[in-house]
């Protein structure tokens, strides 16, 4: 762990002298602001615990894919960061821009605060973001500052461009975050981390493949609790809402509490249903048929191509 603690503090010292560099850029270009932010290195403890990233393109992504395996996580003393790669600042049916970045961003930070993991808002316009050399570059620091040991994001087919193209950029971090001369402002990870890509269902070019499932009963409700946060998401319905979706009045809104709660709650039931053959390879046939809630991963193909073994350790639930 001794080269661990050194990376940290020649981290901090060149992340440090960043500031400088991009408070040149950020007059010009406004993502720059929050790559400055980005560019404040966490503190990598050398204790021995597991270091998680995981992505998603806007301000909910990373957290309905991360929420319960990152509270298990959490609770066993392991670093957790969600990341949005977007601002969320058109998600919404009724109001955009900055009054809904930011309360979007306050919406995930108590989400973060509740699961026990670190949130970080890239301020990239929603609906904007590209698979351009700068974001690479975003992505690849965002992973070396964490000192990552798994990176968690999508896939690449999915309906939304934000959510392909964030994908992408985690695709094409997933070696260059090992190549010295790229980024040489943030020193490169000396293990190249496992790239895991939560589930989806997406059938083409090719269905997702569990290749990790991970039981969550013993978190669920904190889990919900947490995501329900949410509210201009979840229980207004986002860019796709209406008037009235979340009624005034005290009894319609309790209606829609409900509803909402049961909705997400039957999502992770689904992917305990789908994913029970992957289940059964990690909790054995007998536990595994009693697993009602869960979560499901792939691993990618480029990062570190982990054993089964090295998988359990991962997950050591
Ligand atoms: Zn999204």
């Amino acid at each position: 762990m001794k080269t661990r603690k050194g990376f940290s503090a020649l981290t901090l010292l060149v992340g440090g002298g960043l500031g400088v560099v991009f408070g040149t850029v950020m007059i010009e270009q406004r993502p720059q602001i929050a790559l400055a932010k980005a560019a404040v290195p966490a503190q990598p403890a050398a204790d021995g615990k597991l270091r998680i990233i995981i992505f998603g393109a806007h301000p909910d992504d990373a957290e309905y894919r991360g929420a319960g395996v990152a509270m298990k996580w959490a609770r066993m003393g392991h670093h957790v960061k969600l990341v949005s790669a977007t601002n969320g600042d058109i998600g919404h049916w009724q109001m955009a821009g900055g009054p809904l970045a930011q309360r979007r961003k306050n919406e995930v930070m108590e989400v973060g605060r509740r699961l026990g993991v670190t949130t970080e808002v890239v301020d990239i316009h929603d609906g904007e973001i590209m698979p351009t050399l700068e974001n690479r570059r975003i992505i690849t620091r965002l992973i070396r500052q964490w000192n990552a040991d798994i990176v968690i994001a999508n896939r690449p087919n999915d309906y939304h461009p934000d959510h392909r193209y964030t994908s992408i950029l985690v695709e094409d971090s997933a070696y260059m975050v090992t190549v010295p001369f790229f980024c040489p402002d943030v020193l490169p990870l000396k293990k190249n981390p496992v790239f895991l890509y939560a589930s989806d269902e997406f059938q083409r070019p090719n269905p997702f493949r569990a290749d990790v499932a991970v039981a969550i009963d013993d978190v669920i409700e904190p889990t919900l609790d947490a995501l329900l946060v949410m509210e201009s998401q979840i229980h207004e319905g986002g860019a796709n809402g209406y008037a009235g979706l979340f009624p005034e009045d005290p009894a319609g809104r309790q209606r829609r509490r409900d509803e909402v709660r049961r909705d997400l709650a039957k999502r992770y039931a689904g992917y305990a249903d789908n994913y029970r053959d992957a289940l059964v390879k990690f909790y054995g046939d007998a536990q595994a048929r009693t697993v009602r809630y869960a979560q499901a991963f792939e691993v990618c193909e480029y990062g570190r191509q982990p054993t089964h073994d090295e998988l359990k350790r991962m997950f050591p639930f």
